[in-house]
């Protein structure tokens, strides 16, 4: 019987849960949640999931915002969640640009890489769920199943096409997450 995955989800941060900006989302005034997605994390706790966030946030490096002020647009993010019983395990970003050749930033996997490694779990068969090609290459370099949201950057990603095989696509985070509670997520059975 294959091994059920650890019941995690990993969501990328801006154009899945958070409106997108090609300026950045620079400020907490600027963080805005996509409507629904939220309310989808919320739910996704209920069933049992432990959601992390993983997200490239090249805006630091660039010295477009501080450290602190990426943690001040977290913290509306934790707090507008709790106040709808959701809650986001934890936030792992990636502060570099793509001149520094790090290991986090995806395409790579370096932050899937860490949260396996916090958790002590495979990620293998967690859904990844991104509006960027990036984040399902992330995901699927160990092991996650790629799903594509067609908010933020998505639609045009879809066009773009050249998504890793198996990618399911849903309009939003909150089909995602209706999809997945549904039951439709789960393994085929083994025979
Ligand atoms: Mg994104
Ligand atoms: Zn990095």
């Amino acid at each position: 019987m294959p091994q059920t995955p650890p019941k995690f989800i990993i969501l990328d941060r801006d154009g899945v849960i958070n409106l997108d900006s090609d300026q950045f989302i620079k400020s907490p005034d600027e963080w805005i949640p996509i409507p629904g997605s939220l309310e989808a994390i919320a739910a996704l706790n209920q069933a049992g999931y432990r959601v992390l966030v993983a997200s490239n946030q090249s805006g630091i490096g660039r010295g477009l915002f501080e450290m602190s002020t990426l943690n001040a647009m977290h913290e509306k993010m934790h707090k507008l969640l709790a106040g709808l019983g959701g809650r986001i395990d934890a936030v792992f970003f990636c502060p570099h640009t793509a001149a520094d050749d790090c290991d986090c930033r995806k395409p790579r996997p370096g932050m899937l890489e860490q949260i396996s490694a916090r958790y002590g779990v495979e990620l293998k068969g967690v859904p990844v769920v991104g509006d960027a090609l990036r984040d399902l290459q992330a995901g699927v370099a160990v092991g996650c199943s790629p799903h594509l949201v067609l908010t933020g950057k998505g639609r045009g990603t879809l066009d773009k096409g050249g998504l890793p095989d198996g990618t399911r696509v849903h309009d939003d985070l909150q089909a995602f997450s209706r999809w997945l509670l549904a039951g439709a997520g789960k393994p085929a059975a083994a025979s």
